[in-house]
């Protein structure tokens, strides 16, 4: 399958057509960003390793029954996926405090939160990606019905109930992280966009280490060979 038309660019990916309207290709770029674009940087090599990574992750979701748009990578930076319907809510899946959680409620950086906390924000830049309430998302019609809202949740769950024993046993806390979902041919809810240190918290269960973008964010350097930590833990 081939890149036609360049159908939109973002910070960390560009989103080519195909051949086949059904089909989308996206190209996992070097670029780093952080603080709604007020940070940036490259690293080589960087969207390559997010492709891997997303690429095993989105495999394991499919085999445990979540649908996504994953269809195949096709080389190191092009993911062949499923065209959908984008649905512009940010969904943060948290089971440790830190970040603007512990900024904006004072919750002490790496409390354990006594059940998964999931939270809606606005994806628009321009607004610097605001907090959504249920109301806000309905009257906003980022989704159809309360029926979205409560498949949003549930598949975010769910996904966090497959990840983070995944990730313990290799070593790592799974933090907390970032999902986008859209829908399908069919309107039925999937996951799409990436799963990735990008737009995930991976601390190191012995040394307390970042391996994800809070490297980048904090100005800590050593961002690829974390990514990289990342990557052959998956592949263990
Ligand atoms: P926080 O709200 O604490 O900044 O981020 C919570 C989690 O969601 C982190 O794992 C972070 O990487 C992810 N996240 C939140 N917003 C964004 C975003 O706009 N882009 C990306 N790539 N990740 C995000």
């Amino acid at each position: 399958m081939e890149k036609t038309e360049l159908l939109y660019e973002g910070k960390a990916k560009k989103i080519w057509k195909t051949s086949d309207t059904n089909l989308l290709i996206s190209e996992f770029k070097d670029d780093l960003t952080a603080f709604n674009g007020g940070l940036k940087s490259s690293e080589e090599g960087k969207g390559a390793l997010n492709n891997k990574i997303s690429t095993e992750l989105f495999k394991l979701l499919n085999e445990k029954g979540v649908q996504t748009h994953f269809v195949e990578m096709l080389d190191d930076n092009h993911m062949l996926h499923k065209a959908c319907e984008v649905i512009l809510i940010e969904v943060i899946v948290r089971n440790i405090a830190t970040g603007s959680l512990s900024k904006n409620l004072g919750i002490e950086h790496g409390t354990v939160l006594p059940f998964t906390l999931v939270e809606f924000d606005y994806k628009n830049d321009a607004l610097g990606d605001p907090k959504l309430n249920d109301q806000h998302c309905l009257i906003l019609n980022l989704v159809k019905n309360e029926d979205e809202l409560y498949e949003i949740r549930r598949m975010a769950r769910k996904i966090n109930d497959i990840l983070k024993p995944y990730f313990f046993e290799k070593g790592l806390k799974l933090v907390d992280f970032k999902l986008e979902f859209g829908r399908d041919k069919n309107g039925a809810i999937i996951l799409i966009d990436e799963i990735s240190p990008d737009n995930c918290r991976f601390w190191d269960i012995e040394s307390g280490e970042s391996l994800d973008k809070d490297r980048f964010r904090q100005g800590k350097g050593g961002l690829k060979v974390a990514y990289e930590n990342v990557l052959n833990r998956i592949l263990g």
